[in-house]
């Protein structure tokens, strides 16, 4: 029950049509998208973009504050001018707390030895999980964060989607 087994087999049928080889590595659109991790997302798909068009960083929740690293590499090295924030609807970032997942990883460490309870411990607590209860808050907080970002572009546009994952529409919040 390993996914990986199907890679090399699976990625054979894909080599068969691949016919992109030759695309220039700064996206074309010069777009970044930064969008959650959630597996029923296909931001290509849903928003009709084609390979070497756009840079999509994930993270859980979509977060553009753990996705600040790569907006800079991207502005910076790669000249892309736009950034896109979605968050989306029933995602896994409205269901916890930080104190809870932390409780939840210090428990797991338990029975482990004392240094090592102790490097886990500290660990999760000097992290941001970056949670949020309010979907449309959390858009707008975050085109917010990258608007007074003094490492993110000032010419930079920003833009807040919500993406639903019941019917796949997305709707511009910000
Ligand atoms: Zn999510």
């Amino acid at each position: 029950m390993s996914a990986h087994l199907d890679f090399v087999q699976k990625n054979a049928k894909y080599v068969e049509t691949f016919d992109k080889g030759d695309l220039p590595v700064p996206p074309q659109k010069k777009l970044l998208i930064v969008t959650c991790m959630d597996a029923r997302i296909d931001c290509y798909k849903s928003l009709g973009l084609e390979l070497g068009e756009a840079h999509v960083v994930r993270n859980a929740g979509g977060s553009a504050r753990d996705a600040l690293r790569s907006i800079l590499i991207s502005q910076r090295l790669l000249g892309t001018r736009e950034v896109a924030v979605f968050h989306h609807t029933n995602c896994g970032m409205q269901s916890f707390t930080a104190p809870q997942l932390r409780e939840i990883v210090k428990s797991d460490a338990q029975s482990r030895p004392e240094n090592e309870k102790e490097y886990i411990g500290k660990s999760v607590d000097g992290m941001e999980f970056y949670e949020f209860s309010d979907l449309e808050k959390s858009v707008k907080q975050d085109v917010q964060f990258l608007k007074d970002n003094l490492l993110v572009l000032d010419e930079a546009k920003i833009t807040g989607w919500i993406y639903d994952t019941a019917n796949g529409e997305v709707k511009q919040v910000v």
